[in-house]
């Protein structure tokens, strides 16, 4: 695989998602690079019909990179419950519906492992998995997958973050990443060069790959 750089910019981040788009914009904001968001340059929001993480990011990002003509970074991210084979998966996002109400989501999933009898820490493990895809408009793609363990709780627990921050507690940690600073949520707050959270593990990867610090 040939790996791009990106050096100065425009990218788009493709994504309309704003909870993603908060947290894309932290990662990126110490690179210096231009970025221009999918609501700012109101890029349509394609279907997504893949049935993995990749493909779906995939398609975003290269929907994003063909209309901008720019380079584009989109994110596909979910939350994978073991005690539900795997949901919600990639469609985490669709179980808040049309309404997008992660609180009917959260209730949904909980429900779910009641009826599964999941009620010890170690039956309620999961993972959030965020995989990165960089599109450029010639088609050219990169994938930087990160994951993150965890266990489901309940009650939700804190306000911070969005979707299903509420009741994923990160493995090591007492606390859920609704309870957490956005800077704790990333790991820039637990240790030299740590990442915490699957979007900013897959970000490292990608940041590693293709980006250059700014200059201090
Ligand atoms: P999609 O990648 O647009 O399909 O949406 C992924 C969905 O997964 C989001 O809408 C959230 O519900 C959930 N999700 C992904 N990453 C996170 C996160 O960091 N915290 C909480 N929920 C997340």
């Amino acid at each position: 695989m040939v790996l791009r750089s990106l050096t100065q910019g425009p990218l788009v981040v493709a994504s309309h998602n704003k909870g993603k788009v908060r947290e894309i914009e932290a990662l990126l904001s110490q690179y210096g690079l231009a970025i221009k968001t999918a609501s700012e340059l109101d890029l349509p929001e394609p279907e997504e019909t893949g049935l993995t993480f990749e493909d779906n990011a995939a398609l975003k990002a290269l929907a994003a990179a063909q209309t901008s003509g720019l380079p584009a970074l989109a994110d596909d991210s979910g939350l994978v419950v073991d005690a539900l084979d795997g949901d919600p998966g990639i469609y985490s996002a669709r179980w808040a519906g049309p309404d997008k109400d992660f609180s009917l989501a959260m209730r949904n999933i909980e429900e779910k492992l009641a009826q599964a009898g999941a009620l010890s820490a170690d039956a309620r493990s999961a993972r959030f998995v965020a995989v990165l895809c960089l599109a450029w408009p010639d088609g050219h793609v990169e994938f930087f997958r990160g994951e993150v363990e965890g266990t489901m709780v309940w009650p939700p627990r804190g306000k911070a973050g969005f979707g299903y921050d509420p009741v994923f507690q990160p493995e090591g940690f007492d606390v859920t990443f609704g309870e957490m600073t956005s800077e704790e949520k990333h790991g820039w707050t637990h240790g030299d060069d740590a990442a915490l959270s699957h979007r900013s593990r897959a970000f490292k990867l990608f940041a590693t790959a293709c980006l250059k610090p700014k200059a201090s």
